[in-house]
């Protein structure tokens, strides 16, 4: 294993990655940098794997679903997945640090990144364990008379995973854990930026789980080409995919020649609608604070604010002064809760949208660049526009950074329109003192969900997932447990 620790509590991750049961690099050595966010330097390297790679990867995934009990035998699969989750639990601080060294989360904010991942493993083991695999639905009727009918979950087959870097070791375990559990045998392809929180899974399976060679592969590269090449090959049964709507279409397309099933998480402009009889002081502070506690690199984040125009310049001061206070700086120091962007290249597209929104008649209220006192590190300020164009790119693309757009509107029918105005339909939130009220306007959005004045609708017992082009499909919940298993309907003489 190849670890380098320093006193800032940076740690590099394994460079290696998981092929059929054995940990190893790539054939010509080759490895690309992985950069810590918050300080621009290398904290170590990942393996470069190849297409070449990816396809013995794939190889020993579809060997393993097709020649081993795997996919048939629940007892030994909870078995493996009650022991990765004692391994996880065992390897929870060194996956924090290597979690905060390449993504540049704060250490604060890493119980979404570290303890909920591990409880999900739990979890899932649970659920597939108890679930009822065989079900009896009694006597139907056909053309040929009475028949009865059992429906019989099987597992899908190959699952290829490619997941983002926003919040990647959650990501890696949630697109793959329900899908073992499930009877899948898995290839996983993490995104390049932060390759290890993939590589650290791979080497744990290996290591310290009985998790069978070849059930779970984790492939490691700087290329798109290889997750392009998972979602092409006719081995594979079936992606599952978190990342940007571009990407996702770039996936099902590929996935359309062998009609692959798709599980597709993808992006947001989710808005926040306060009505004007809301509790402003509960709301919006909190809606500044999401915001920014993970950089705005969310896809679920509630990024455009709609402010009713009676009430507009007092929640524009509350949204200020939340912005103007945040703590943010070195993620290792846990007083602050907003880090650095991911990267030199998302920093440059954050500040791009910005400038843009001013261009086309944004106001400017707070932020909107980098802080002075922190020049290393790819740091963006917390940054209000207001009067923001419902059409404008800042309020129709993701932006991915600690940006909240403000615009006004004069009715609840007005606010419910600017909220559909989009092309995503992942999340949404309304907020007002009349519970009925907001949840009429809660259910004229067209989204996969709504939080109302407060409530949480993201949870591991509920499905989740987006309308329009936020996805397909829904994680989580009996329902995401579902997604990766297909039905078989037999019939049986009465
Ligand atoms: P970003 O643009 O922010 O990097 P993406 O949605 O492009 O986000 O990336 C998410 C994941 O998708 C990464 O693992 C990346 O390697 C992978 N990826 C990128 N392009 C493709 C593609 N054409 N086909 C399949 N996977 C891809």
């Amino acid at each position: 294993m190849t670890t380098t620790e320093t006193d800032s509590g940076v740690l590099a991750g394994d460079e290696r990655m998981l092929i059929d049961g054995e940990l190893q690099l790539t054939g010509s050595g080759a490895t690309f940098d992985v950069v810590h966010p918050a300080t621009e330097e290398v904290a170590g390297r990942a393996t470069d794997g190849t297409v070449e790679d990816l396809g013995r990867a794939v190889a020993a995934a579809r060997r393993a679903f097709d020649t081993t009990e795997w996919s048939r035998d629940v007892e030994f699969r909870y078995h493996c997945l009650t022991q990765l989750h004692t391994a996880l639990e065992r390897n929870k601080e060194r996956l924090r640090r290597i979690t905060v060294t390449e993504v540049g989360c704060p250490v604060s904010m890493t119980g979404s990144h570290i303890e909920s991942p591990i409880d999900e493993v739990a979890h899932w083991a649970e659920i597939g364990r108890n679930f009822e695999y065989l079900q009896d639905t009694g006597v139907h009727q056909s053309l040929a008379g009475p028949s009865r009918r059992l429906l019989h979950y099987d597992p899908v087959g190959v699952v290829g995973a490619i997941t983002p870097w926003n919040v990647p070791f959650y990501l890696n375990v949630a697109e793959t854990v329900p899908a073992l559990m499930a009877g899948n045998t898995v290839v996983l392809k993490p995104a390049q930026l932060t390759p290890w929180a993939g590589s650290e899974l791979g080497r744990i399976v290996a290591e310290e789980t009985d998790i069978p060679a070849g059930v779970f592969n984790v492939v490691v590269s700087n290329a798109n080409e290889v997750g392009a090449a998972l979602s092409a090959d006719p081995r594979v049964d079936m992606i599952t995919f978190t990342g940007s709507t571009a990407t996702g279409r770039a996936i099902l397309a590929a996935g359309a020649s062998t009609v692959k099933r798709t599980l597709l998480e993808l992006g947001g402009k989710s808005a926040h609608i306060v009505l004007d009889d809301a509790d402003l002081t509960a709301a919006l502070p909190m809606a500044a604070m999401l915001a920014c506690i993970m950089s705005g690199q969310s896809c679920v984040l509630p990024s455009r604010i709609l402010l009713p125009r009676s009430r507009y310049d007092e929640g524009l001061a509350i949204l200020q002064a939340t912005m103007e206070g945040f703590p943010v700086g070195d993620p290792w120091d846990p007083k602050n809760m907003q880090g650095p962007q991911i990267s030199q290249g998302q920093r440059a597209k954050v500040l791009g949208l910005i400038a843009d929104g001013i261009a086309s008649g944004a106001r400017l209220v707070t932020g909107g660049g980098v802080p002075s006192d922190l020049p290393v590190g790819y740091y963006v300020q917390p940054t209000l526009l207001a009067d923001v164009d419902p059409d404008a790119r800042v309020a129709q693309e993701e932006i991915f950074g600690p940006v909240l757009t403000v615009t006004p509107f004069d009715t609840d029918d007005e606010a419910i329109t600017i909220a559909n105005n989009s092309i995503y339909g992942l999340a949404g939130q309304v907020s007002s003192a009349d519970e009925d009220r907001a949840l009429t306007v809660a259910l004229r959005l067209r989204t996969g969900s709504a939080n109302i004045n407060g409530g949480q609708s993201f949870g591991l017992t509920s499905p989740f997932g987006g309308t329009k082009q936020s996805g397909l499909g829904r994680r989580n919940g009996l329902h995401g447990f579902q997604e990766y298993l297909e039905i078989k309907t037999l019939g049986l003489p009465v």
